[in-house]
């Protein structure tokens, strides 16, 4: 039997002309983003796309998120704006996606985005990923690389765990550098924060000057956003400062009792550190098999509110 993690390579000249090959023939593979690992495949090919939603499990009511090494490519399948160019022009490369009206004359295939008018973009800040998009001519549909309502992984060897050997390559890029996927902004209209993310949108927003609120809309703007998600498989509970027996117990801040039960996100209570850390975390929770988890009060600004969506998604378990 094959080593689960012996499909991870290492990002050589070499190993980057297989996975532009592998691209090109309409196969998935594991990519790092600076967000989370991504399940890759041809944005304009059907039948890549398919792959995608069948490896993960992904309901395809659940639109993917369309990768571009610059704004001129995304200028080819989607409508630009004025909110657009600002926002590109100050965040991207980043971790902010953005959706936008589809062009009629896009290529992007109809399943990318389950046939809506619109498509989800984003230039992703990892040299691997962008060395890839250099590499050849179509945009990159990449959701984080895990099974659908499962953790995001954060390194190639989480990918790996969650696909065993069903992928042929999973180029390591190392640890995420943010390890919360993007922030959605819909700027079809008036910007609207679709779902919290790797940017704050406290930071989006007074860089608009614009007060634009996080609408709970009855008709959800963007699928995927309710129900069980981003599990580790046991009960969460929020705003905790004990662990239930058997129980993991997640800490934020200055704490001196360490049991091995006990994990901390951020000793200083540095929100970019816990946000880096999270999904790790709560992987290795899952991996020991604990039966629940306890979360401390995580503060709810900036990064912490984008953790707090997670947790929330999490413990509707
Ligand atoms: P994930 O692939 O897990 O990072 O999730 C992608 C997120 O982007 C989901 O919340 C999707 O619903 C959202 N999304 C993707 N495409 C669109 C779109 N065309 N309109 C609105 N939301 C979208
Ligand atoms: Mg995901």
């Amino acid at each position: 039997m094959k080593n689960i993690y012996s499909n991870i390579l290492k990002p050589t000249k070499k190993n980057l002309i297989r996975a532009k090959i592998a691209l090109e023939k309409g196969n998935v593979i594991g990519v790092p983003t600076e967000t989370v690992y991504g399940l890759a495949a041809n944005a304009y090919n059907t039948a890549a796309i398919k792959k995608i939603y069948k490896i993960k499990k992904r309901p395809q009511y659940n639109p993917l998120i369309v990768h571009y090494k610059n704004i001129e490519a995304i200028e080819k399948d989607a409508e630009s704006n004025k909110n657009f160019k600002k926002l590109v022009k100050k965040f991207s490369p980043g971790p902010i996606t953005y959706v936008l009206k589809k062009k009629k004359k896009s290529k992007i295939s109809p399943l990318v985005s389950n046939n809506l008018k619109t498509i989800a973009v984003r230039i992703p800040n990892n040299k691997i990923i962008i060395n890839i998009l250099n590499k050849i001519n179509f945009p990159i549909a990449a959701p984080s690389a895990n099974k659908s309502k499962s953790l995001s992984p954060t390194t190639a060897k989480h990918v790996a765990q969650e696909f065993n050997n069903n992928l042929n390559i999973i180029l390591n890029g190392g640890k995420c550098k943010i390890g919360l996927e993007s922030t959605v902004i819909d700027l079809t209209g008036k910007p609207k924060i679709l779902r919290e993310g790797g940017l704050p949108s406290e930071t989006i927003m007074k860089y608009l000057k614009i007060k634009f609120s996080i609408k709970k809309n009855k008709k959800i703007k963007s699928p995927g956003l309710v129900g069980l998600h981003y599990s580790p498989g046991v009960p969460i509970y929020l705003n905790r400062l004990k662990p239930f027996p058997k129980g993991a117990l997640i800490m934020f801040g200055k704490n001196k009792s360490r049991k091995k039960n006990f994990f901390n996100l951020s000793n200083q209570s540095n929100i970019n550190e816990a946000a880096k850390k999270f999904f790790n975390i709560l992987r290795i929770i899952k991996n020991k098999k604990y039966k629940s988890i306890c979360v401390n009060k995580i503060p709810n600004k900036s990064l912490g509110k984008a953790i707090n969506n997670r947790l929330i998604r999490a413990s509707q378990y």
